[in-house]
């Protein structure tokens, strides 16, 4: 199973050298660097939302090209280069003004329906031209929605079914080496919606969503014999991992989806399968106070990567939206080849890596600490969590003295941290403090 990350640049924050919405090439030349040395295999990007548009302001095109170079710069560091293309998206936003980030515009500014007024063949073309933008990526993917799906009640999976149809077909054309993946993310984005879309994390509706993930993904792939036979299926996996879908559910009623079998099945008929788990190295912004700061959730890693291995996956998709992740994303890698390592020698491994042998006593103790506070195990329903780190003689205030002195302590050379060993310590103490705050 091959190990990759989606490189998601669609958010701002600061400090703003920290951020990709704002990087043009030499920033991605560091951070695809510093992908490949934590053994990532596969990059992959998105045109982001508010951009997904035929690009005609200056700073625009800037972006685009940046992003192109994208392509070439993986291959040579022997990485491979995957574009996803959204279905029924066409930002709205005003032609003369550079977007602003996704938190500052809203989904119906970039979606339309596609069986009005000519919004299947407006939008599919502006995903071809992105395709051709990105000429040479080595796959693509065509993802149902979050953003894009229509609500209006007429639109259905079919709709979904017809991008993928459109996008394999020019692509076998024109772009024949290049895998065509059709993500089922969000695939329910493609019922009526009438009672409007869940909001708080409290709202029940959210428990139908999960629910309709499941069913609209079975109407996909019941039809999945009209799809080109090397469309390739790629799946969330939200029931296996995410305490944000299972605490819908009591324990006797989660289901697990996809079943093993399924996927069997899917393989056996020669349906390449992706395992595309967003989330589970960095959350995003949306989920308020997981946003930011360092996360140490290397149990919960490692438990999806055990649970990858029973099916066969062609390769597992994780998330990044920053640098600040460095030590999810090494274990990540590291557990995808090894599920059995022991979240202990992950921990060790990337201590050793990073710090100096002054300071990896400390820093060991500190993720630990981190590790049995994250809000990921929070998020969790109660029959979904894991034991915790053994932490005997841990004491909080012995870790907040010692971080004052930590930095020193770093190796400043070390590949695994972009941001260098002060804004690391800056994201440890501020996880720290996340932790004392509850
Ligand atoms: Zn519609």
């Amino acid at each position: 199973m091959k190990v990759g990350v989606y490189i998601h640049d669609g958010f701002t924050f600061e400090p703003r050298e920290e951020c990709p919405y704002y990087w043009g090439l030499d920033e991605y030349e560091r951070y695809l660097d510093w992908l490949r040395y934590a053994g990532v295999e596969i990059v992959e990007a998105c045109q982001q939302l508010g951009w997904y548009r035929y690009p005609t302001l200056p700073q625009e095109l800037d972006r685009l090209r940046a992003r192109q170079s994208l392509v070439g710069a993986s291959h040579a560091r022997d990485m491979a280069y995957w574009q996803i293309l959204g279905a029924n998206l066409n930002s709205r936003l005003p032609v003369d003004q550079a977007p602003p980030g996704q938190l500052d515009i809203r989904e119906s500014d970039c979606t339309e329906c596609p069986l009005e007024d000519g919004g299947f063949l407006r939008t599919a073309e502006l995903g071809r031209y992105f395709a051709r933008c990105f000429r040479g990526a080595d796959a693509f993917e065509v993802f149902a929605g979050d953003w894009g799906g229509c609500g209006c009640g007429r639109c259905g999976v079919d709709q979904y079914a017809r991008y993928v149809q459109y996008h394999a077909e020019h692509l076998a054309q024109e772009q024949p080496a290049a895998q065509v993946w059709a993500n089922v993310w969000s695939i329910s984005s493609w019922q009526k919606r009438s009672e409007g879309s869940a909001q708080s994390f409290g709202d029940d509706r959210w428990r139908k969503m999960w629910d309709d993930e499941i069913a609209f993904s079975q109407q996909f792939l019941a039809a999945l014999d009209e799809a080109p036979p090397n469309v390739g299926v790629a799946f969330p996996l939200h029931h296996w991992y995410r305490g944000f879908c299972q605490r819908w559910y009591r324990e006797d009623e989660l289901p697990f989806w996809p079943t093993i079998e399924l996927l069997e099945d899917l393989h056996r008929r020669g349906r390449p399968l992706l395992a595309w788990t967003h989330f589970i190295v960095e959350n995003d912004p949306y989920h308020g106070r997981l946003w930011g700061t360092l996360s140490v959730r290397l149990r919960y890693l490692r438990q999806l990567c055990q649970m990858l291995a029973q099916a066969p996956f062609a390769a597992v998709m994780g998330n990044v939206y920053s640098a600040r992740q460095a030590l999810n994303l090494y274990a990540f890698t590291r557990f995808v080849r090894q599920p059995e390592s022991s979240v202990e020698q992950v921990l060790s491994g990337f201590v050793d890596e990073v710090a100096l042998p002054a300071g990896r006593a400390l820093l060991f103790d500190l993720l630990v600490y981190l590790e049995n506070r994250d809000p990921w195990h929070d998020d969790m329903p109660e029959y979904r969590r894991l034991p915790a780190l053994p932490e005997a003689g841990l004491r909080v205030d012995q870790l907040r003295q010692g971080l004052d002195g930590l930095a020193t302590q770093i190796r400043r050379d070390s590949p695994l941290l972009l941001n260098g060993p002060d804004n690391f310590v800056r994201t440890l103490s501020e996880a720290l403090a996340l932790s004392e705050s509850g």
